[in-house]
């Protein structure tokens, strides 16, 4: 297995933010994650490919405690995964996630979709939060959207803003599930570029499942690639599409590209 660590400038002297040491799960008899080692770098990015069942889904929803998994240590910013509440709480604050089907209340605005966790989890007092959800929704673009509700705006604009959403709760690493597979092909850019904007310009810790190469290709500092609950191949973008080792990863290339 080629374990090559991405040797990027930004990435240099950065500490570890997630530390997935021999992790595994089970869904009854279903071994769904196998021995999965995995060191992620603060503002590092990171692109999760592999067929659908690989466990992809499985992994990042035990990054923010989604999941319970039965074996392994899961540390993210220093706090370990262990069944205590206040554990759990804590990983959520930090970590923030968008998922492929927006999740967005439908019968809130967008600004009250932005401002439902900050007021009531983080304590925020309204106008506050407020101002920092009209800045988040500058910054993906569709501030004049705020007072209309989910079901009013194109999937592209309700991904843009779920990804507001999350921003407005400053997590320190963001998940995203394949974030632009619903999405028509016309708006599949639009997320994409808020997502490469925030990689390049917040400096935000990433993992990424999606099979979108460009952006791979574009932010990414690691491609990983998993199959059958294992991570079968992890590399540079670049030594990953060009050059992959598995013969696994080179069938599951031919298919998508
Ligand atoms: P991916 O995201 O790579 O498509 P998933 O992590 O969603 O894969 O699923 C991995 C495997 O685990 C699949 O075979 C799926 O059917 C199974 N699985 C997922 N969730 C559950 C569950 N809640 N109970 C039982 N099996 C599950
Ligand atoms: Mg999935």
């Amino acid at each position: 297995m080629s374990n090559e660590q991405a040797k990027n400038p930004h990435l240099d002297g950065a500490e570890d933010i997630i530390i997935i040491d021999q992790l595994n799960k089970w869904y009854g008899d279903f071994h769904v994650l196998k021995n999965i080692d995995l060191t992620v770098k603060k503002s590092e990015r990171i692109v999760i490919c592999g067929p659908s069942g690989s466990g992809k889904s499985t992994l990042i929803r035990c990054i923010n405690r989604l999941e319970e998994f039965q074996r392994g240590s899961l540390i993210v910013d220093g706090v370990e995964m262990i069944d205590d509440i206040k554990n759990i709480e804590a990983i959520r604050r930090e970590v923030g996630m968008v998922f492929q089907h927006f999740n967005l209340f439908p019968h809130l605005t967008i600004l009250e979709n932005l401002t439902l966790g900050p007021i009531w989890v983080q304590k925020k007092p309204k106008a506050e939060a407020e101002a920092t959800a009209m800045k988040y929704l500058e910054r993906v673009k569709i501030p004049e959207q705020a007072l209309k509700f989910p079901g009013q705006l194109s999937g592209g604009q309700q991904q843009r803003v779920a990804i507001a959403r999350s921003l407005c709760m400053s997590p320190k690493v963001m998940l995203f599930d394949e974030p632009t597979s619903a999405l028509d092909p016309e708006m599949i850019k639009e997320v994409l570029d808020v997502m490469v904007e925030l990689a390049e310009e917040e400096g935000m810790t990433m993992l990424c499942v999606t099979h979108e190469m460009g952006f791979a290709k574009k932010v990414a500092d690691r491609v990983i690639f998993m199959d059958a609950g294992e991570i079968v191949e992890q590399n540079t973008p670049h030594e990953f599409f060009d050059n992959p080792q598995v013969d696994r990863t080179q069938k599951f290339l031919e298919q998508i590209l």
